[in-house]
């Protein structure tokens, strides 16, 4: 039933806990995901790497290839025709339309070997041709090396117009270039130089030679020195590498698919080996290896000679991959978690909240926010349950109402927080006592109530009322102070004294409020003091009919000074001669009365009649003051003070003549309002006594604010006093105090001789009781205050 307790359910699947599963499933996920296109992407981008480089490679290859063909087609020339011209080597060589179709050859020409002993005839031969067919040829430098005995000589080389420089040069004596010819030379391969650079207009650019040697027809080359032997000469070509690779590829690789190509001459990737950079920027030779960061790095043999190609990926190739897919993904990922997870969070907490709220609504609903105890719904509730259950069977359930005296007072002297720790006090006391089936409730106030169940007997409930009553008898501790209070306990059982539980509960509050009035500590129920009861309800709605028929009579019961004996006044008792039922006393329908709206017509009747007596004595030479007892309603209707007025001067009454009786309880209501109707009457000349002193809350020091002329001392007090000490010392102190503060004190039910003597003792003002007389008829009293007015006021 607890709070914990209903909620705990929910523990395991807290909203909180969810949001966070959910947050952290998504955000694996999208994790997952993210991770996995990116491996997708890298798969995707290596792919298209290699692809790449192969077709790269290959298109180079290619390329390599055809310029070995034109070479090779280059010789054929030489091996179909004796004595190949420059005329005729121009004019083949221009049909291959270089420029446009092989880009990257400077030059194609071709070298002859020259024996010493040739030398002259070969001079003469070239002159000749000069003379005949220059074709663009400057004359020829006739060996400008010497010493030798045979030489390697440029004879032709096309376009002439940008490698005159070339024609006439002995290669033998360029060391870039001996290498690759011996090796031409001696396999009969198409060999290729290291790099070297070529005069290009006015620039020097990188470049290679690539030579193809020629032997004499119809020798048989199956060995080197044959082949030496055979040696006629070679044809080249001169290569220029950026014009050759951009060649091949149309436009740069880096702009083409993102990739850098940097060709090295041997194995070395370093800057003097570099070839070709397709960037310009040296990026094989970094040694810092990024991850992200592809790279191959491939060997090819170009005549004879190894280049190393190596390729490495840029920004470039990466961005156009959409590498920031998955990071892109992984960014919405996450955001889409948290997204998800505020969404449920919020539903979630609103959903917690809902229930917590719901919860403690529900709680607040049955409990009571002071005590923690269950409230008076819950308690019915559960009383309904119990008494459907227990229908047929022979248990009985009980119900004990109660109520602490003098609970006030504590509130009023000690202050509210100590009130409320006293009342929080309550529960856990009684809860010890009680068993499961029981249930503790606080009704209001400083009312509690007890469900007992099951339960056998009267007998047994009345155990549990003096257990209740002990228990809260033992003195609390109040902010270092100790207090005792006592308790009233009212005993309902069912199904004695009735069927449901609201009966139960009237009839527990019935049996508490008599247990109240008689100072016992508890009652049992008894229909007879039911003012709810079938007779009660029939006597209230005969009440104004019975003042209209003057069913109600006025008994006066005398009041005497103690110095003296002689009287001071009486006091209006009322009483119903009832038609069938005969003389019914106030006690059995003033509290009815009380509680209607009839209050004010009958406490004016009252009085009315009251002055009519006080009227009729004063006539009859026996002038008396009249008291008249007042309702706690009545000091909350503020006619009340004019209406007096009204009717004292229709009985041409003097005011002190008449006096008002109110309770302690019917100030202590509505202080202020009663204040304020108080004053009025006392304003009117109207004296006031306070009735019943000693049983309410309020205390003499609060009286004095009020103006009140007489105090009387409850007979509880009174009627005890001979044989309770106790008791005589309260009628002293409290004679004493009203001393003080100006009041005079009359003392109540005085019922015999020893009474009134000490009553005398202690200075006591008034007295009033059986033993000096009873309340009695008008007639009977006029009777009295004859006898007893002293002669001398006549
Ligand atoms: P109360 O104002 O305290 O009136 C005194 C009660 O004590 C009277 O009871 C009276 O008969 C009784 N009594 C007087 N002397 C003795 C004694 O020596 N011993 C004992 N044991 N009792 C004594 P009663 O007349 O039955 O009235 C009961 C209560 O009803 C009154 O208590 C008063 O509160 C109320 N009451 C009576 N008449 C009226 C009335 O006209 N208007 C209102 N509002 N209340 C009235
Ligand atoms: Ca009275
Ligand atoms: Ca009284």
């Amino acid at each position: 039933m607890s709070l914990p307790q209903r909620l705990s359910p929910g523990r395991f699947l807290h909203p909180r806990g969810v949001a966070y599963l959910v947050f952290a499933v998504t955000l694996l996920l999208s994790g997952l995901v993210a991770y996995n296109i990116k491996l997708n992407v890298e798969g995707q981008e290596r792919r298209h790497f290699d692809d790449a480089v192969l077709q790269t490679l290959a298109a180079i290859e290619q390329r390599m290839a055809t310029y070995a063909d034109t070479l090779n087609s280059v010789s054929a020339l030489f091996y179909a025709s004796e004595s190949v011209t420059r005329g005729e080597f121009q004019v083949y060589v221009n049909t291959l339309r270089i420029p446009e179709r092989y880009p990257g050859i400077q030059s194609l020409g071709f070298i002859r070997r020259v024996h010493e002993i040739e030398k002259l005839a070969f001079a003469r031969q070239l002159l000749e041709e000069h003379r005949t067919n220059p074709c663009g040829y400057p004359e020829f430098p006739i060996f400008q090396t010497r010493g030798h005995t045979e030489y390697f000589l440029i004879v032709f080389v096309e376009p002439i117009a940008q490698n005159r420089a070339l024609f006439g040069r002995d290669v033998l004596a360029d060391p870039a270039c001996r290498a690759p010819m011996e090796r031409a030379r001696d396999t009969g391969k198409i060999s290729a130089s290291k790099r070297i650079t070529l005069r290009h207009g006015d620039q020097d650019k990188a470049g290679f030679v690539l030579l193809l040697p020629l032997y004499k027809p119809g020798i048989a080359l199956d060995s080197v020195d044959k082949r030496r032997r055979a040696l006629v000469g070679y044809v080249f070509g001169n290569f220029l590498m950026n014009d050759l690779f951009q060649g091949i590829f149309g436009k740069r690789v880096v702009s083409n698919i993102g990739i850098d190509l940097e060709v090295f001459d041997g194995r070395q990737l370093t800057r003097e080996n570099l070839l070709y950079d397709d960037d310009a920027v040296l990026h094989s030779s970094e040694a810092e290896e990024h991850p992200s960061v592809f790279r191959q790095t491939t060997e090819i043999d170009v005549g004879g000679h190894i280049w190393s190609l190596s390729f490495i990926t840029l920004p470039t190739f990466h961005d156009s991959f959409g590498k920031q897919l998955s990071t892109l993904f992984l960014v919405s990922g996450i955001l889409l978690s948290f997204l998800l997870y505020r969404v449920i969070l919020t539903r979630a907490v609103h959903a917690s909240e809902r229930l917590r709220h719901t919860a403690i609504l529900e709680h607040q609903a049955s409990h009571d926010s002071l005590t923690s105890l269950v409230n008076r719904d819950f308690l019915l509730e559960r009383l309904r349950e119990k008494l459907l259950e227990g229908a047929g069977k022979s248990q009985n359930t009980a119900l004990l109402m109660i109520d602490l005296n003098g609970f006030k007072e504590i509130n009023d002297t000690l202050g509210h927080q100590s009130g409320d720790a006293l009342l929080q006090q309550i529960g856990p006391r009684l809860q010890k006592l009680m068993r499961p089936t029981d249930v503790l409730s606080r009704l209001g106030g400083d009312e509690f109530g007890l469900m007992l169940t099951p339960l056998h007997g009267e007998e047994e409930a009345t155990t549990w009322a003096r257990r209740v009553i002990e228990e809260i008898h033992r003195p609390f501790e109040l902010d270092g102070i100790t207090v005792q209070i006592d308790a009233s306990v009212g005993i309902a059982l069912h199904p004695m004294h009735g069927q449901d539980s609201s009966t139960l509960m009237r009839c527990a509050d019935v049996a508490m409020y008599v247990a109240k009035k008689s100072h016992h500590g508890y009652a049992v129920y008894q229909p007879e003091l039911d003012m709810h009861s079938p007779r009660q309800l029939s006597l209230m709605s005969q009440i104004e009919e019975a003042m209209r028929q003057e069913q109600l009579v006025l008994y006066f019961q005398p009041k005497i000074r103690l110095q003296d004996g002689n009287v001071i006044g009486v006091e209006a008792l009322i009483r119903w001669n009832h038609p069938k039922e005969g003389l019914i006393p106030p006690i059995e329908f003033i509290p009815q009365v009380e509680r209607s709206t009839l209050i004010r017509p009958f406490t004016l009747w009252v009085i009315e009649h009251a002055l009519l007596q006080c009227r009729q004595w004063q006539d009859a030479g026996l002038p008396t003051k009249v008291a008249v007892n007042i309702s706690a309603r009545n000091l909350l209707d503020s006619e009340l003070p004019d209406d007096v007025a009204r009717l004292l001067t229709r009985h041409r009454i003097t005011p002190d003549y008449l006096e008002l009786e109110i309770t302690e309880s019917a100030i202590v209501a509505d202080p202020e309002r009663a204040l304020d109707i108080l004053t009025k009457l006392h304003e009117h000349g109207v004296r006031i006594s306070i009735d019943d002193f000693g049983t309410g809350y309020s205390s003499l020091a609060h009286l004095k604010r009020l103006p009140v002329s007489n105090l009387k001392i409850d007979a509880s007090f009174v009627s005890d006093m001979t044989d309770n000490e106790n008791d005589a010392i309260i009628v002293r102190s409290t004679v004493d105090l009203s001393h003080n503060l100006g009041l005079n004190v009359i003392a109540e039910g005085v019922e015999n001789r020893e009474t009134l003597d000490i009553l005398q003792i202690l200075d006591c003002d008034y007295a009033q009781g059986f033993f000096i007389c009873r309340p009695i008829p008008t007639a009977d009293v006029t009777e009295w205050l004859r006898q007893h007015t002293p002669k001398a006021r006549h």
